[in-house]
């Protein structure tokens, strides 16, 4: 992985040079549904905010280091984007990242629904956003973040992965490989956010943690749920049972989902990339 030291491009009104070589930008190109991050590494403690189109994004102190990370919307425009480093009110680092495109630009006319299904998909839609939106803005969580299931395996490859045409839609999530009630794990530390019995829905029942800091992991077409709206979770906690419940589901196999700054729906391949490289 390319770790890419950034320099100081503004001097500081006082004349103090800023020594900011602890500073490093994961990635400086990018794809839609992709994470990058900014790190001070054996910075802990020592905050900042990333500020990327008009998104500023807090840092948090994990292990030793200070980090922040932004995730890139699928659908986020395609181009050059500015990430800038502000540390107590003052800009001190400034960078280019690059968006480039990964998915075809438009999406089809949504598939019609007979009206009681239709209403129903309204509903969970609704609730499902209105549980992004209490995202927590610290974060809930204290360490590195771990896939859900025991043995990472993509369900039915190509269609089960991030951005997998669905006739008119994409694939928003990773269908994980799993049998009928296998345990599905917390992702990380949070808080249980949705509980929701959507089953005449396509999510199916669906479980929603919070992370805080903007993130949440969304857990669909479950046969059992474990934990109940508002149970504060630890990592790895068993949350819930592998199911094929919801519209259109043939086969057991869960369907994964990452948001980030609460609705920057990335490929949770990435988020889990990141995480990876971060260890
Ligand atoms: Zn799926």
């Amino acid at each position: 992985m390319k770790r890419v030291l950034f320099f100081i491009l503004v001097f500081l009104a006082c004349g103090t040079v800023v020594l900011a070589e602890d500073f490093t930008l994961t990635k400086t190109a990018v794809e839609q549904a992709d994470v990058f991050g900014v790190m001070r590494r054996g910075g802990a403690g020592k905050s900042f905010q990333a500020i990327f189109r008009g998104d500023t994004v807090n840092s948090f102190s994990l292990g030793n280091n200070e980090i922040a990370f932004i995730g890139i919307h699928y659908k986020a425009k395609i181009g050059r984007g500015r990430v800038s480093i502000v540390e107590n009110g003052k800009l001190v680092l400034d960078a280019v990242v690059t968006i480039v495109s990964k998915f075809p630009k438009r999406e089809g006319p949504a598939t019609s629904f007979n009206l009681t299904i239709a209403r129903n998909i309204e509903k969970a839609h609704q609730a499902i956003k209105e549980a992004c939106e209490r995202s927590a803005t610290a974060p809930l969580f204290t360490e590195v973040f771990h896939w859900p299931v025991a043995s990472v395996k993509i369900h039915n490859e190509p269609h089960g992965y991030f951005g997998a045409s669905r006739g008119n839609r994409y694939h928003r999530g990773v269908d994980l490989e799993s049998d009928l009630y296998d345990t599905v794990r917390a992702v990380n530390g949070g808080r249980v956010q949705l509980v929701g019995n959507f089953t005449k829905t396509l999510e199916g029942n669906t479980l929603i943690i919070d992370h805080g800091y903007g993130i949440l992991s969304m857990y669909l077409h479950l046969s059992n749920f474990l934990v109940k709206e508002g149970d504060v979770i630890v990592p790895g906690q068993a949350i819930a049972t592998v199911g094929k419940t919801g519209l259109q589901v043939v086969r057991p196999h869960l369907h994964f989902m990452i948001k980030m700054q609460r609705f920057s729906t990335v490929d949770p391949v990435k988020f889990m990339e990141f995480w990876e490289e971060y260890k």
